[in-house]
């Protein structure tokens, strides 16, 4: 992990090993609530391949194999991670009188006399979070931009208290900072119990301002997209937001959370709805991280399933412009049913993530294909586009249909096979894209998720996703051959300060 040490100041580059000690204290704290005693975990064990995988799993349970234990020694993964006690009943947290039981920034402990007490994570994990704090006060003395000073500054304070509000405000109003540092108890998926407890996690970047300005670029035609969406009028008359804030980085250091299992190539924070209120949200692109995963695993699976006439579309422009127009096209289409006037999301239930992340893959290429036309992508190869789409499709059916983005992706798949837009030579199994077809399927595609969202729909996406969202028998070959090739599932880091070169 590493960056153009160029866009750097010599003040900025003296903050980096403030901000890296800082985020280790994220580390510490997130094995702790995640696993708990890591030491104990480690003893005795000395096969170097185990201990490494211990690592990037924090703990004993493979993070991409559905938490599948991998120690002998280990039982199933507790839901509620090491939040709660491991005897913990959930009537037993719901008799629990405390206010503070359900909030983000706490775990719930027992008393000495055994039963359930709420302990904030500054008291919880006092050494640490001291740490952490004065670290960061030290870099904000350190900081020349104004909104990265104010930031760290409340981001300390934030710490020793677990009130965020404040310094996730200004982190909404830090603009012009070429570094940043997303650090604190964040997102709450490591809470399978009730999804109530946010992991620590310590993220460190560097904002890459060329690309960041081009997407502000496209950004200011959001608006005229919404109008021309492929559908009829009433499904498009909601605004579309011009000033998304969103920004392209190189990350240079992974800490705790985000460096466990999985990792993201993209985040969208805060999560505090009071700071959506006030000032909407951000949308970060970690291009580096997405490099590595475009590297490690579309292009040898892209050697396995295209037509090696059309290999030479794979290309990591596109790629990166697949997944930021994804992102981009999560804003435009439907939030509201057009009868009744009721949020999608609440309309299509458990339907609703695997219809929208689906809209938002399609409709990211309709809008790419848009901008291509009217000139303000320029030089632009569309065909790129299309083919490292269908590869990425097989990237995320990988993962089965568990997830959201597999079903989505598998949804697609049967379309583009359906219409002929992909067909597949029996004989090697390489796919071959006919451009003015998938053209056409993405207008279809992304017309019939709008109406489906606009309509509400539940039953209609319910069979959708039972007909179409699942993996059929030709995709199971191609995923076979995949897994038979022994391309990762997914990339660790190589980070740190010797890496960095300081
Ligand atoms: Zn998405």
């Amino acid at each position: 992990m590493t960056t153009d040490w160029s866009k750097l100041t010599e003040k900025e580059k003296q903050m980096l090993p403030l901000l890296i000690e800082a985020a280790d204290q994220m580390e510490a704290i997130y094995w702790q609530t995640a696993y708990g005693d890591k030491e104990q975990l480690f003893e005795g064990i000395t096969d170097s391949a185990l201990i490494k995988y211990l690592s990037i799993n924090y703990g004993p349970w493979d993070r991409l194999d559905a938490n599948r234990p991998f120690l002998e020694t280990a039982g199933p993964k507790p839901l509620g991670a090491n939040f709660y006690p491991q005897d913990m009943t959930k009537s037993e947290f719901e008799a629990l009188q405390d206010p503070r039981k359900t909030d983000w920034y706490s775990i719930v402990r027992r008393d000495e006399k055994g039963a359930l007490k709420v302990i904030p994570y500054h008291e919880a994990y006092p050494e640490q979070i001291r740490k952490a704090a004065s670290l960061l006060k030290q870099a904000a003395q350190l900081a020349e931009d104004e909104g990265l000073r104010n930031y760290l500054t409340l981001r300390s304070e934030a710490l020793l208290t677990d009130d965020y509000l404040k310094s996730d405000l200004a982190w909404m109003d830090m603009k012009d900072n070429t570094l940043d540092i997303v650090i604190g108890p964040i997102e709450t998926y490591e809470d399978a119990l009730f999804g109530y407890k946010a992991s620590h996690s310590g993220q460190i970047l560097v904002k890459d301002k060329d690309w960041s300005k081009k997407l502000s670029l496209y950004a200011q035609y959001l608006p005229k997209l919404q109008e021309n969406l492929p559908v009829p009028a009433a499904y498009k008359k909601e605004k579309a937001n011009a000033n998304p804030d969103m920004n392209a980085y190189d990350v240079i250091y992974y800490a705790g959370d985000c460096n466990a299992g999985s990792k993201n190539i993209a985040i969208n924070l805060p999560n505090d709805p009071r700071v959506h209120a006030a000032k909407g949200s951000r949308k970060l692109q970690l291009k580096n991280s997405m490099q590595a995963k475009f590297d490690k695993m579309v292009v040898p699976i892209a050697r396995l399933v295209i037509d090696p006439e059309q290999q030479k579309h794979i290309r990591f422009d596109a790629f990166f412009e697949n997944t930021m127009f994804h992102e981009v096209a999560h804003g435009l289409g439907v939030k509201y049913t057009l009868q009744g006037n009721q949020d999608v999301r609440g309309a299509l239930k458990d339907n609703y993530t695997s219809i929208e992340e689906g809209k938002a893959d399609i409709l990211g290429l309709f809008c790419i294909t848009k901008l291509a036309e009217w000139g303000v992508i320029q030089n632009k190869d569309l065909m790129d586009n299309y083919v490292t789409f269908i590869a990425g499709i097989f990237r995320s059916c990988r993962f089965g249909a568990a997830s959201a983005h597999g079903k989505a992706n598998m949804m697609q798949f049967a379309h583009f096979i359906e219409s002929g837009a992909i067909t597949r030579d029996t004989d090697k199994g390489y796919y071959t894209i006919d451009f003015e077809k998938m053209k056409k399927d993405i207008e279809i595609i992304a017309g019939e998720y709008i109406t489906l969202e606009g309509d509400g729909d539940y039953d209609k996406a319910s069979q959708l996703i039972a007909t179409k969202g699942i993996v059929s028998p030709i995709l199971q070959k191609d995923l076979d051959r995949i897994a038979q090739a022994g391309i990762p599932k997914d990339i660790y880091f190589q980070q740190g300060l010797q890496t960095l070169g300081l």
